[in-house]
C-alpha cells in the first residue's frame, strides 16, 4: 500500500521495536537515509536496530552511528524499514532474518513496491532528501548528527548538486542542513581524500578502457587482481568513461568469480535502468546496476549488444 508521510508518522509513532536495512553494495544515500532516520527514532526512545548484510566501505567510516551496524540477526519487530533499496533481492539476508511489516522509502524508478507499505519518490534526488522531507513533515528536531546523516546521502547520489536529479529542493534541503551543523568542505574532504594506493588502482582501471557503438559506449573491466588491491577504490570511477567525449553509456564490469559479474551503467540520456531490468537488477534513467549469472564474455557480449539497440532505438 502507498503512504503519505502521514501515515508513516503513524507507523513511527505506534509502533516501538524498528529494524532499519540499506540495500547491499551500500553506498553514501542508503546508509545516510538510514543512519538520519535511526538517529531521530533513537532520539523518540524507540528501540532500533540496523541490519546490513554486507560491509560498510571504508569511506562511509564517518557516518555518526555507523559502529552500530550489525549483520543480520534472527528477530521479530514492529517494522522492518528498507532505505533506497528498490527490490526485495537487494536485503540479501535480512528479509529472511527479520520477521516484521515491511515500509520502504525509495527513489528509485524501477521500484518493485515489494513492501507492505511503501512511499517512492523517483523525483527526489536521493532517499535521503524524502527522509529530511519526512522528518520536516513531522517536525523532528534536526540534531547535527542526522543532519550530516542526509546531507551525505543527498551529495552522494546528487554528485554534490551536479546531476540531472537535483532540483531546488535539493539545493534548498543542503543550505537547511547546512544550518543544522553540516560543514559542506569536511564532508567532501572525507569523501573525497584518496589514499596513494587508490590513485594506483584507478590507473589500472582506465587502462581498461574499451569503446563499442562509434564510441558511444565505453567500458572499463575490474579483475579480481585488481579488487584484491582494494575494492573499495573502484567505487565512482564510472564517471571517468561517463565523462568522455561522444559517450553516451559507460559500463563498469567487476568480475566477482567465474560465473558472476557486477554492472554499473550510467549514461547521459538513454535510459540505462531499462538495460539493468533486462538483467535482474533496476536503478535510475542515469545510473543503474545489476548482477549478472555468467561469464565475462558474455555479460560484455550481452550488455553490450543491449545498449546498443538502446541507443539505435533513440536515434
Ligand atoms: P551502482 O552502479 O552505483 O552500483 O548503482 C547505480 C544505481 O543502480 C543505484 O541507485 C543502485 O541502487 C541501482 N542498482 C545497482 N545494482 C542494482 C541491482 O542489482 N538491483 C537493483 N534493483 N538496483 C541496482
Ligand atoms: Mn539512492
Amino acid at each position: 500500500m502507498e503512504v503519505s508521510f502521514a501515515t508513516i508518522g503513524e507507523l513511527l509513532d505506534r509502533h516501538q521495536h524498528f529494524i532499519l536495512t540499506p540495500h547491499m553494495h551500500p553506498d553514501g544515500d542508503c546508509l545516510g537515509s538510514m543512519l538520519g532516520l535511526y538517529h531521530y527514532l533513537v532520539s523518540r526512545g524507540k528501540k532500533v536496530e540496523m541490519f546490513l548484510d554486507d560491509t560498510v566501505p571504508s569511506s562511509f567510516a564517518f557516518f555518526p552511528g555507523v559502529s552500530v551496524i550489525k549483520q543480520p540477526q534472527h528477530v521479530k519487530a514492529d517494522l522492518l524499514i528498507v532505505l533506497d533499496a528498490s527490490d526485495v533481492d537487494r536485503l540479501g539476508r535480512v528479509k529472511e532474518q527479520v520477521d516484521a511489516p515491511i515500509l520502504n522509502i525509495d527513489h528509485h524508478v524501477s521500484n518493485t513496491h515489494f513492501a507492505e507499505y511503501w512511499l517512492v519518490d523517483s523525483s527526489a534526488s536521493a532517499t535521503a532528501e524524502i527522509v529530511y522531507g519526512l522528518l520536516k513533515h513531522l517536525q523532528a528536531t534536526i540534531t547535527t548528527d542526522m543532519a550530516v546523516c542526509l546531507y551525505t546521502g543527498i551529495v552522494t547520489d546528487s554528485g554534490f548538486f551536479r546531476y540531472a536529479n537535483t532540483s531546488p529542493k535539493t539545493m534548498r534541503y543542503g543550505a537547511e542542513l547546512m544550518e543544522q551543523g553540516v560543514r559542506p568542505h569536511v564532508i567532501a574532504e572525507l569523501l573525497e581524500t584518496r589514499s596513494l594506493e587508490s590513485l594506483t588502482i584507478m590507473a589500472d582501471v582506465l587502462r581498461t578502457l574499451e569503446f563499442y557503438a562509434d564510441n558511444q559506449i565505453a567500458v572499463i573491466t575490474i579483475s579480481p587482481e585488481i579488487t584484491a588491491k582494494g575494492s573499495d577504490y573502484t567505487e565512482g570511477l564510472i564517471n571517468y568513461p561517463r565523462s568522455i567525449e561522444h559517450v553516451e553509456i559507460a559500463v563498469m564490469f567487476k568480475i566477482v568469480d567465474a560465473n558472476t559479474v557486477r554492472i554499473s551503467l550510467r549514461s547521459n540520456n538513454v535510459d540505462v535502468s531499462a538495460i539493468a531490468v533486462a538483467f535482474g537488477g533496476g536503478g535510475h534513467i542515469r545510473a543503474a546496476g545489476c548482477t549478472f549469472s555468467g561469464s565475462i564474455i558474455e555479460a560484455k557480449q550481452r550488455i553490450i549488444e543491449l545498449s546498443t539497440a538502446t541507443l539505435a532505438g533513440q536515434q
